[in-house]
């Protein structure tokens, strides 16, 4: 019966061998733990590093992308600005363009600077016919400049022919009186003459390098701003020339037979509607040939220039006065009564007879004129008939004496104008 100790005994024996082997693995598992432990602990930190690297490269990328928005928001709002900048002055061109007076043409200048420098203060001075004085077309801002008329000589800008950009008070030109703030004065130039100056005074007070270097960018835009100018002014009195030759007479500067002709239609028109009357008073300078004659042709055109001189002031603000051809004028009077018109040809008459005339040092005497006068609607009702009934009147003062002035005495008939 041995057997069962002997089971006891392997039991136990087993016992033991299982107890170190338990005993081993659990020191294995042990020493792997601690390994394991080394090896997470070791992972995580190179975990950290990594992640502490991304971020910083992270922070990095978020830095490059935020400085290139901004140069590009920069960069948008400069092709922005200058894109406004160019429809501008296309618009400014468009308008100079059409402007048919330099009222209007100063009138579209004035807002596009203000548009341009919306800050700052100015005003464009143009060259007087005799060149002799820079005066003031146009002025805007806060602080508009307080001498608007001056001898040229007193602008920089306009003595050197270049833009003079005034930052301290050095060099201060001395039509400027304010010595608180920078300012430009640029000439206008056109076909290498000056017209005159375009003046930018800067709207904040001085401070310092800074501002002279916005001073220098604002300079530069103003420059090709007094470069359109300069041409758009060129190209309007071109075009003033050019309409005003196809219009007067270069003699006497009247309005010429052609646009006395259009004109008396549109007078007439508007007449009619308006129910109205006008007058046509047709004026001859009597025994003109004896002027030709005595003095010669040159002094004949004195006188004519006289009588011109004289028209042209008689004249009001809503009245044509035109030569009509050789020694012949006509007036057209509008709204006017019959007896109104018949008055200021009187008038006319005795003012021309006290013009004295000289010629070459030679007196050439007293003018006297002959006037008929035809109305609308009592004389005619077309153009062409009121000018035929001046003429009949005129014909009548002629033969009774000269030196007169006739109504029409009844209605001509005529073609509809
Ligand atoms: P009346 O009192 O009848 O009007 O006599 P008149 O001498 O004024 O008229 P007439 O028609 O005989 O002479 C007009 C002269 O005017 C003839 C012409 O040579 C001259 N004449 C026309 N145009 C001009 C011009 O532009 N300059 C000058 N100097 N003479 C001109
Ligand atoms: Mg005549
Ligand atoms: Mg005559």
């Amino acid at each position: 019966m041995t057997q069962p100790r002997d089971e006891i005994g392997t039991l136990a024996a087993a016992f033991g061998s299982s107890a170190a082997d338990l005993k081993d693995t659990q020191d294995k598992l042990l020493t792997y733990g601690r390994g394991l432990e080394t090896l997470i602990a070791e992972r995580t930190a190179e975990l950290a590093q990594e992640k502490s690297n991304l971020e910083v490269k992270v922070e990095e990328r978020t830095a490059d992308l935020r400085r290139a928005n901004h140069e590009l928001k920069t960069q948008a709002a400069e092709l922005s600005r200058r894109n406004q900048e160019i429809s501008l002055f296309s618009k400014m061109n468009d308008f100079l363009q059409t402007s048919t007076t330099e009222a209007e043409a100063y009138a579209v200048i004035s807002d596009v600077v203000t548009q341009l420098f919306p800050e700052d203060s100015g005003a464009v001075f143009v060259l007087s016919a005799s060149r002799s004085m820079l005066e003031a077309a146009a002025v805007w801002g806060p602080l508009p400049p307080a001498n608007v008329i001056f001898p040229p000589n007193e602008c920089w800008g306009h003595r050197r022919g270049q833009a003079h950009v005034a930052l301290n008070n050095e060099r201060q030109c001395p039509h400027v009186n304010d010595d608180g703030h920078m300012y430009v004065c640029l000439p206008l130039l056109a076909q290498g003459e000056t017209l005159g100056v375009l003046h930018i005074l800067d709207g904040a007070a001085k401070n310092g390098p800074a501002d002279e270097a916005r001073m220098h960018d604002k300079s530069r835009l103003a420059k090709i701003l007094a470069d359109n100018i300069g041409l758009g002014i060129a190209n309007l009195k071109l075009r003033e020339s050019m309409r005003s030759l196809s219009i007067r007479d270069p003699l006497t500067d009247l309005f010429n037979r052609r646009y006395m002709e259009e004109a008396l239609g549109q007078e007439l028109h508007r007449s009619k509607r308006a129910d109205l009357q006008l007058a046509v008073i047709m004026i001859d300078i009597d025994h003109f040939k004896s002027y030709n004659d005595n003095f010669g042709h040159d002094a004949g055109d004195a006188v004519l220039r006289a009588l011109g001189a004289f028209l042209k002031k008689h004249v009001r603000g809503s009245d044509v006065a035109c030569r009509y051809g050789g020694e012949e004028f006509i007036l057209i009077l509008s709204p006017v009564t019959v007896e109104g018109a018949r008055q200021r040809a009187e008038k006319i008459r005795e003012g021309a007879a006290l013009l004295s005339v000289t010629h070459a040092n030679r007196d050439l005497g007293a003018i006297t004129i002959s006037l008929g006068v035809a109305t609308f609607p009592d004389h005619a009702d077309a153009a062409t008939a009121i000018i035929k009934a001046a003429d009949v009147a005129l014909y009548q003062a002629k033969r009774g004496g000269r030196n007169q002035v006739v109504l029409a005495a009844e209605k001509l008939a005529g073609a509809a104008s």
